[in-house]
């Protein structure tokens, strides 16, 4: 969490009804482009595509390049539909209805149930299925719907041809904060939530390290009101509300847990 004062000033806004809160269930995940850190790809989109807002993204002698889950989630679909359509293609659920689509793969690096996070090396590019060249075949949707592609929550071109950079992998991905409690030591609990046992405390201005966020049960603290908790280690997690992290909620660069 940030300033205090815009903290205060939103929550002031909820209560008095001007503001409705996000659900965080509802928010969409952090995508990053498909490829791993530092890689820059042509990525096309054009309206007679089937999905409309799919991207093929190339680039030169890129059959065989690793491809990578754009989110953590969970692969639900690891399958070859032969000289059809998709081809060889991989499906990741990232919850909240949301999923991303890697098709015409030459072959996969993952099975299905497995759990992926940022960077995770999925299958290569290839050009299985209806395809005529070596291209990845990329697609966000939401509740089965394709939607408009967005990395970092900007949002792709549409339409045309545009180079996009990969962030996606170069680093840990793990964020900082100052927990800021007035004095009173922090409680840590076992999981996101008021509700799970007290595991233990840590100190008004200890410097700790998130390894993700999550949603839980929310918490009034310095920084004002929020249902977000920050994992600070195996089984320990503590009330974001607490914890000054230089942003207003989610650290963008952080995974959710
Ligand atoms: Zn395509």
């Amino acid at each position: 969490m940030r300033k205090r004062w815009i903290s205060l000033l939103v929550t002031a806004l909820l209560i008095a009804g001007v503001l409705t809160p996000a659900s965080p269930a509802m928010a969409a995940p952090t995508f990053r482009v498909p490829f791993p850190c530092g890689q820059t790809w042509s990525g096309q989109t054009r309206s007679g595509h089937s999905p409309a807002y799919a991207i093929d993204f190339n680039r030169t002698d890129d059959a065989g390049d690793p491809v990578v889950a754009s989110a953590p989630g969970t692969v639900d679909v690891v399958t070859n539909l032969g000289n059809t359509s998709y081809g060889k293609y991989v499906r990741i659920n990232h919850g909240g209805g949301y999923t991303t689509y890697y098709a015409h793969l030459s072959g996969f690096n993952v099975s299905v149930g497995q759990t992926v996070g940022y960077g995770k090396v999925i299958g290569w590019v290839g050009s299985t299925g209806g395809s005529t060249g070596p291209h990845l075949h990329y697609e966000q949707r939401l509740n089965g719907s394709d939607i408009q592609v967005r990395f970092n929550g900007g949002l792709a071109l549409y339409w045309g041809t545009k180079n996009y950079t990969s962030g996606n992998g170069c680093s840990s991905g793990a964020g900082s904060g100052t927990v800021d409690t007035s004095g009173t030591p922090l409680t840590v609990r076992s999981g996101p939530g008021t509700g799970y046992a007290a595991v233990g405390t840590v100190a008004d201005g200890t410097k700790v390290t998130i390894a993700c966020q999550t949603s839980g049960t929310s918490v009034t603290g310095t920084y004002g009101t929020s249902t977000i908790w920050d994992r600070i280690g195996g089984g320990r997690f503590i009330a974001d509300a607490y914890v000054y992290t230089g942003y207003d909620g989610y650290i963008p660069n952080v995974p959710r847990c």
